[in-house]
């Protein structure tokens, strides 16, 4: 209870300073006003004169703050075509929001990208995951992340460059000052491209409060640059009965209905309603997240959402907040998510406890404000409910710290990791094929954790002729296993975990596979290119040469190549070269592979 009012507290404090922060030309306004109505009040001990300065004086203030604040918040568009996005702001993604817009690129990589604003260049980087990026903090208290891009214009690309030959890596982390390169609105800063984890030529553009660090949605300033008068659409409405408190047609099991004709629903208890729901905006048939979404029962608010701001640690909590792409109209209570509002003392949740029945309203609205209007009857009709089967081993509380211990298995949960109690579905296998420990089911269905966890599984078969860096933890799922990394210490091999699911560890003593691709083209397309392939673990880290020296080979995670874009004014054409390409998996098993080619 106390947690919960600490974090509604926290909700209002922050509710109030976004205001403060949003609109400071209205705060100024009706300060103004207040000083003239007190100046009305003593109207007759001041001239009339002096009455109109005052008035004069007090719009001249209120004005010039409005036009400052105006052209604070204004920003010119990154490209000089019409603007169409591929994703918006707060899109639910697999483990985040989406903390940017993504701009369509008509297609094609390499068009020109253009500052939005004023500022200096305050981060250059090239990484697996968003390809070359920029950070550009703007003169206005907002920082921009542009992602994905082919390339930096000059002189920010040779800065790169040389840092790549200077520590021998792909990965390029620099941090200029604020003196190095200025950047003005409009001017030609980088190539859009497709690079990272991309899967079409498109600028991923995030917008953030440099102060906060907050996001923020982007499409704010560029609203009239865009054409929207569609609303938001509920695709299907998902029921969630409370564990031990709650059913739903007489069951405990979720439930989903389509909106459209819905029947009345019976069902008794707490519940929580989820809704699958999508934006869509002209001219184009993409989805999109849904800005505000407002859930009414018998006319009363009982849930309210604005996807407007997050922070990178509240991304994860779409854990908390979505059910396999349903978003809850409640709220769990480790789930500090600040865009997520409940009217109830309930955390949104609804108890049905009279025979009769009951209103629900779904009101969803856009940016743009189209809105669209959903409604749907629960039934009051008493049923039986199954209570919990009591099991303190395995029923989890959010906000104590949690440790598991099972023979082999030692799991420490912080506090607040989970978003909510939770009892474990629990099992142990002794045998399991390519394991040296047992398999341990915390939990069938995996449960994403908020905080790391320390996981401790002792190795029960000890290959004694297999050296224990080759030890790694695998979480499994579906007979599949994904390395979760670890180090052998004591008989137990030590990782952390964010999730609950089901856990062993495995030996990988085979290197990554290496295939030349092509080589015989090389000469003629520029590249170089190798597949790498790891089947046990991750690769851990790589590095190519030509003639014994360094070159910067980029490795492209969407489909699993090294490429080498040859330079000529460094690599001689049409002679002999000594290709060199080493690659490691997390558990040190490397591969070399040497040949020699006409480039
Ligand atoms: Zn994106």
């Amino acid at each position: 209870m106390q947690e919960k009012l600490a974090s509604q507290a926290y909700k209002n404090i922050e509710l109030r300073r976004t205001i403060l922060f949003r609109y400071p030309p209205f705060v100024y306004l009706r300060l103004s006003l207040v000083f003239l109505y007190f100046c009305t009040l003593f109207k007759h001990k001041l001239k009339t004169r002096m009455k109109h300065y005052i008035l004069i004086l007090s719009l001249i203030f209120s004005l010039s703050l409005y036009s400052q604040d105006a052209t604070k918040a204004a920003f010119v568009p990154p490209f000089d075509f019409p603007l169409m996005l591929s994703a918006n702001f707060g899109e639910l993604r697999t483990n985040h929001l989406h903390s940017g817009l993504d701009i369509k690129t008509q297609g094609i990589s390499g068009k020109k990208l253009f500052s939005i604003g004023n500022g200096y260049i305050s981060r250059i980087l090239i990484t697996h995951g968003s390809g070359h990026m920029l950070y550009i903090r703007y003169d206005n208290g907002y920082t921009a992340i542009y992602r994905h891009l082919a390339g930096f214009v000059s002189p920010i690309a040779e800065r790169a460059a040389e840092y790549q030959q200077e520590k021998e890596t792909w990965e390029v982390v620099i941090t200029p000052d604020s003196t190095e390169y200025p950047v003005h609105a409009g001017q030609h800063i980088a190539w859009s491209g497709n690079t990272g984890y991309s899967f079409g030529p498109h600028l991923h553009l995030d917008l953030f409060e440099t102060e906060t660090e907050d996001y923020v949605n982007a499409l704010s300033f560029f609203k009239n640059k865009i054409k929207d008068t569609r609303p938001p659409v509920i695709h299907s409405i998902m029921l969630f009965p409370q564990l031990g408190k709650g059913v739903v047609k007489g069951s405990q099991k979720r439930l989903i209905f389509t909106p459209k004709n819905a029947q009345p629903i019976e069902a008794w208890g707490v519940i929580g309603v989820g809704i699958k729901a999508y934006d869509y905006m002209d001219e184009t048939n993409n989805r999109y997240g849904v800005h505000t979404v407002t859930l009414s029962v018998d006319g009363k608010k009982v849930f309210h959402s604005v996807v407007d701001r997050f922070s990178v640690n509240e991304s994860r909590m779409i854990y908390s907040w979505t059910y396999n792409s349903y978003m809850k109209s409640f709220i769990e209570p480790g789930n500090k998510l600040r865009m997520l509002q409940a009217y109830n003392d309930q955390r949104g949740l609804i108890t049905i406890d009279d025979e009769r029945d009951y209103k629900f309203d779904y009101e969803l609205k856009d940016l743009y404000g189209n809105t669209s209007h959903y409604h749907f009857i629960v039934r009051g009709t008493p049923q039986s409910i199954q209570p919990i089967p009591y099991n303190e081993k395995y029923y989890l509380k959010w906000d104590e710290v949690n440790h598991i211990n099972e023979p082999g298995l030692e799991m420490h949960i912080p506090k607040e990791a989970l978003y909510d109690n939770v009892l474990l579905n629990h099992n142990v296998w002794t045998d399991s094929p390519g394991a040296i420990a047992f398999t341990y089911q915390l939990n069938d269905e995996r449960i994403p954790l908020q905080t790391n966890s320390d996981l401790y599984i002792g190795v029960r078969n000890k290959v004694s002729t297999i050296d224990t860096t080759k030890y790694y933890v695998a979480r499994i799922e579906k007979d599949k296993a994904t390395s979760l990394g670890g180090k052998y210490e004591n008989g137990f091999v030590k990782t952390r975990v964010r999730e609950l699911g089901t856990f062993t560890v495995k030996i990988d003593t085979v290197p990554p596979l290496i295939t030349a691709v092509n080589p015989q083209r090389w000469r003629t397309t520029g590249n170089i290119v190798f597949k790498v392939e790891e089947k046990e673990t991750d690769i851990h880290s790589y590095k190519g040469m030509i003639d014994g020296k360094y070159v910067p080979f980029s490795w492209e995670i969407t489909t699993n190549r090294i490429i080498y874009k040859v330079d000529p004014h460094k690599i001689k054409k049409g002679i002999k070269h000594a290709i060199e390409l080493v690659a490691t998996d997390e558990c040190e098993n490397e591969r070399k592979v040497n040949l020699t080619v006409t480039l």
